[in-house]
């Protein structure tokens, strides 16, 4: 085969799977790896169904994934990029080949009307045979065909699908052997103007030179079709590659029962893009070692069909929050908070107007300093951006509330609890508010405890929960800085009235 040339052929009538967006990751990968082309092409032609919301949506996913297609028809809406080619844009074409398969008799007019196929079907059903179209219409000449369209007789066209064996070389699953017998005639077009799926999707890899076509395995009984209709057409078919259908933990088709499906619900989540390609690489590819982590240029360069697994892949979300942290730990502490305050503002977590940053909740403004703190404070412990909302809670409400239970540190008698945390507020409020930091304040509060012959658990644990009103916090250092002096003496006042009601 000469050039390669790949597509992913999505069909606006809901958003960007992850199955769509994994299938669309490896033609990339392919056409990357052979220096050849990856081409988006809408497949729109099921007016009904299809929406412009969805195509956006599957051109902002594909966008956010990084994988850009290399040509199209030029649109400035997509600013500087190509925009997709569109079925519904290429319906002239799809007519000249349509003519010339009606020409030479390949696909004719079926005239039956939704009851009569009924009808046959309930009678094949009773005589025990397989309830497939008779191609009572292929018998009807051509006089007969003119009368009825002149009358204006509704009509579909179907392809005469003859009686054989096809074979075809899937480049992950081997040979592939289908009898035609149990087809029946294909419904291929609704009319001149209007091909079906399988008729569309062949004339499209034909005129955009598809050298490859690789997708889901729910395809493969399209396949035979699809070849009967190269050969009707006296053209050579791509070389095709089905990949393993994403599962569920429960090994079933993944679906909206198991959660997310849909790539932009996982930027919404705040994972990042580059996490997302690469545990989506490794949903049925295998790079054959126990690595596991990959940019999208190593995936290029790897990247090999032949390494692609025949059996289902298992959506694993463990997987992908453990993928997602390692990336979100490995950024850099600048570009970890440009990405955070980003996201947090794009999810209206924070409002960033100007220099000022206010956070939504309560309508106030938060210190910058103050914000970038509470974000690097939980940065290790991070698996997906949307894990910051509940910290920043606990760091930028107007008030905390808990149970006062939660401050009882073991069996620690409530006078002397009272105690701690009054000499914690005398000691935080001798600590000047240069030193007022994570660093200095572990420093000075250890050392009182040692001096003092305090445990650390029976005076480190109601400070912490003084501050956080949480079971589980960053430690009271951490949270004291970034709440600062006067909100953390704040809380701390707040503790010890509910201790001593
Ligand atoms: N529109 C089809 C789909 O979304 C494309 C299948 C193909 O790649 O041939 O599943």
């Amino acid at each position: 085969m000469n050039e390669v040339r790949v597509r992913i052929a999505p069909s606006p009538t809901g958003n960007l799977h992850i199955g769509t967006a994994r299938s669309a990751l490896f033609n990339y990968l392919y056409a990357r790896k052979g220096k050849g082309a990856f081409v988006l092409r809408i497949e729109d032609t099921d007016l009904e169904r299809s929406e412009k919301k969805f195509e956006k949506d599957i051109i902002e996913g594909l966008k956010w994934l990084g994988l850009t297609w290399d040509e199209g028809p030029l649109d400035n809406k997509y600013l500087g990029a190509y925009s997709p080619y569109r079925q519904s844009e290429r319906i002239k074409i799809y007519r000249e080949y349509i003519k010339v398969l009606l020409e030479k008799k390949f696909i004719y007019h079926c005239f039956c009307t939704q009851e009569e196929l009924e009808i046959e079907r309930v009678q094949s059903q009773k005589e025990g045979r397989p309830p497939i179209y008779s191609g009572k219409c292929s018998n009807l000449s051509r006089l007969e065909v003119e009368k009825k369209l002149q009358a204006g007789q509704p009509s579909i066209l179907r392809f005469k699908v003859p009686d054989k064996k096809m074979e075809f070389d899937d480049a992950i699953r081997g040979k592939l052997i289908f009898e035609t017998r149990l087809m029946g005639d294909i419904a291929v077009a609704k009319d001149i103007n209007t091909p079906l799926y399988n008729l569309a999707v062949v004339i499209d890899d034909i005129t955009m030179n598809i050298s490859h076509v690789i997708r889901g395995e729910d395809h493969i009984s399209n396949t035979p079709k699809q070849l009967l209709i190269y050969e009707a057409l006296n053209k050579c078919h791509p070389i095709y590659a089905h990949l393993p259908l994403i599962l569920g933990p429960d090994k079933t088709k993944l679906s909206k029962r198991h959660g997310a499906t849909s790539v932009i619900e996982f930027k919404k989540q705040g994972y990042l893009p580059e996490a997302m390609v690469n545990f989506m690489a490794l949903m049925g590819w295998n790079p054959k070692d126990n690595r596991e982590f990959f940019t999208l240029k190593e995936l290029e360069r790897e990247f090999d069909l032949k390494n692609v697994n025949k059996s289902g892949a298992i959506f694993n979300i463990d997987k992908l929050d453990s993928i997602n942290s390692r990336y979100i730990k490995e950024l850099k502490e600048s570009k970890y908070i440009d990405y955070a305050l980003e996201y947090l503002a794009l999810e209206n977590i924070i409002i960033r107007k100007n220099k000022s940053i206010i956070y939504s909740k309560t309508g106030k403004e938060i210190s910058s300093k103050a914000i970038k703190k509470a974000l690097l404070v939980e940065k290790a412990r991070l698996k997906k951006f949307s894990d910051l909302f509940a910290p920043l809670d606990i760091f930028f409400a107007d008030n905390i509330q808990y149970a006062k239970n939660l401050l009882i540190w073991k069996d620690l008698a409530e006078d002397q609890l009272i105690n701690n945390l009054t000499n914690c507020k005398d000691l935080l409020q001798t600590i000047p508010d240069q030193s007022f930091n994570r660093e200095e304040l572990e420093k000075f509060i250890f050392s009182y405890l040692k001096k003092q012959g305090i445990g650390n658990g029976e005076f480190l644990w109601p400070m912490r929960v003084a501050l956080s009103g949480q079971k589980q916090s960053p430690s009271p250092f951490e949270l004291a800085d970034v709440l600062g002096k006067e909100i953390s003496l704040q809380r701390i006042d707040q503790a010890l009235q509910l201790l001593k009601k």
